[in-house]
């Protein structure tokens, strides 16, 4: 029996790959590369010294899932598949719900038809209501502090079509498990993944001019970006820069494999909805000095205005996933640095095969 992972190709799925093969899992990737190299699978056919079955395909592309569930003994779906660009999905809301949404409907058709019943689904912070709005929907809720986290905090207030596209996803999926309890579902928040893979031959490879805060980091380091802007120096937070919860990719993804362990042992469960962080927030200011030491290069920054949309403090209340799968994020800020570096410093120009 193999795992289908749907944006295998992917940042956070090609390490999953990684976890997973070291778990002795086997598995399938399906992805149309629209965001991602296959040099990324080739990188991981090294780690793991074994060949990956890699289908180059669109999870809206029916008849394609059909023929992949034909032709494979599928019996779980680790689902990354999806665009992310905040600032892109406001631009293209369309796009984002046909892509997310509407690739997420027809993946779980082609599920139910082949009685294919066990999802791990990559959602996000990003699903929490945003504070701004949290005073006004909420305010009966008396809730003090948005950070940290926990997983019975308000929901749905999203702020851009990419994270509404990851609500509704969720609240598809809980219906769909309303409709037929034998569904076993495990929807996993993730905080904000950083770092690579020790080999420093996988990592985060953004197309253009990155979003987040690490890969452009990374490439001011590396000499690819003058300086960093620091958006905002007047947030309520210890140093007035934003505050955001840094989790390693690899710990990111061995929680999939904690995951998958916990659908595959357990029976008449109902939908697991678990934050993947580590439960410390650091400001845009500790994690550039923390990549500073770590990289030995100077990162120059400004400080400008605040990014719209952007909030001081998100960081998670980790309890839930330790208590539930023993999860435990294990990489320290400097440890997310260092491999970030030796990702972005081997590999200046990321996939892309000269
Ligand atoms: P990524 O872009 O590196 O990986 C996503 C993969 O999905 C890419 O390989 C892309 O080619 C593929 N893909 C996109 N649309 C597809 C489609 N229609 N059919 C088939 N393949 C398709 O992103 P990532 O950082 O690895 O994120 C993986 C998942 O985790 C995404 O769903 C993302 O929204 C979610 N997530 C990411 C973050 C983050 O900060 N990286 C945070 C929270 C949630
Ligand atoms: N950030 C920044 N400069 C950048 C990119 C990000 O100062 O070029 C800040 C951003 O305002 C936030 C933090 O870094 O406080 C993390 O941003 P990112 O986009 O990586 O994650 P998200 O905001 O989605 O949590």
């Amino acid at each position: 029996m193999s795992i289908l992972i749907t944006g295998g190709a992917g940042y956070i799925g090609s390490h999953t790959l990684v976890e997973l093969a070291n778990a002795n899992y086997d598995f399938i990737v399906y992805d149309n590369l629209s965001n991602s190299s296959s040099e990324s699978l080739n990188r991981v056919e090294k780690i793991i010294g074994k060949s990956i079955t890699f289908i180059n395909g669109d999870i809206r592309d029916t008849a394609k899932l059909k023929e992949v569930f034909g032709n494979h003994s599928i019996d779980s779906v680790i689902h990354f598949a999806g665009l992310k660009a905040v600032g892109q999905s406001v631009e293209q809301p369309l796009e984002y719900y046909d892509n997310n949404v509407v690739g997420t409907l027809r993946l779980l058709e082609v599920m139910s038809e082949f009685g294919c019943k066990k999802i791990v689904f990559s959602s996000s912070a990003t699903v929490y209501t945003d504070p701004d709005k949290l005073n006004i929907q909420h305010s009966k809720l008396n809730i003090k502090e948005y950070s940290p986290l926990r997983e019975d905090s308000p929901v749905g207030g999203t702020t851009n079509p990419y994270g509404t596209s990851k609500y509704m996803i969720e609240r598809i999926l809980e219906d769909l498990y309303i409709s037929d309890n034998s569904f076993k579902i495990a929807i996993l928040r993730y905080f904000n993944p950083v770092g690579a893979h020790k080999s420093g031959t996988i990592g985060e490879d953004p197309n253009g001019i990155p979003n987040n805060l690490m890969p452009f980091i990374s490439q001011v380091a590396v000499g690819k970006r003058e300086y960093l802007s620091v958006f905002g120096s007047d947030y309520d937070t210890h140093d007035g820069t934003g505050v955001r919860d840094y989790i390693h990719v690899v710990d990111l993804a061995y929680g999939h494999v904690k995951a998958i362990d916990y659908l595959n042992n357990h029976e008449n469960i109902k939908p697991l909805v678990v934050n993947l962080g580590t439960g410390t927030g650091y400001s845009v200011i500790d994690v550039v000095k923390a990549f500073e030491k770590a990289s030995g290069k100077k990162v120059p920054y400004k400080l400008v205005d605040r990014r719209a949309g952007d909030i001081a403090k998100c960081f998670a209340d980790p309890s839930y996933a330790k208590e539930l799968l023993g999860w435990v994020a294990k990489r320290s800020l400097d440890e997310m640095c260092e491999d970030s570096w030796r990702w972005q410093s081997n590999n200046p120009d990321g996939y892309e095969v000269k």
